[in-house]
């Protein structure tokens, strides 16, 4: 249910950041997730579809950018992509890594009419 609240959210600013441009129509909004965060795009599209009804996004089309966890190695200060079991550097074998991307939900950019 956690995609729900998200996209709450996201829909208030978006409608927020339409009035502000004087805006009629949301016609695209452009979200970055990133893998970290859990979020499902398609169960965001399906709660976007229902709380967007009768608003000025209602209809609009959801482009979702998919952020792959990343790490950066403190030992050797090298960034690469963090498997699902590996939480170890693949240069240096060392586990002293640090996340550095895959946390990203936001909304990037909107089109409106
Ligand atoms: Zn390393």
């Amino acid at each position: 249910m956690h995609e729900l609240a998200i996209t709450k959210s996201m829909l208030d600013l978006v409608l927020e950041q339409a009035e502000k441009a004087g805006a009629k129509e949301v016609e695209k909004i452009n979200l970055v997730i990133g893998e970290m965060t859990g979020v499902v795009g398609r169960c965001v599209q399906f709660y976007f579809d229902f709380l967007s009804k009768g608003t000025a996004a209602e209809g609009a089309a959801l482009a979702f950018k998919v952020i792959p966890t990343t790490a950066k190695c403190l030992s050797c200060h090298k960034d690469f992509k963090l498997g699902e079991f590996d939480w170890t550097c693949p240069h240096c074998r060392s586990n002293n890594i640090e996340i550095v991307g895959g946390k990203e939900l936001f909304v990037e950019s909107i089109e409106v009419e």
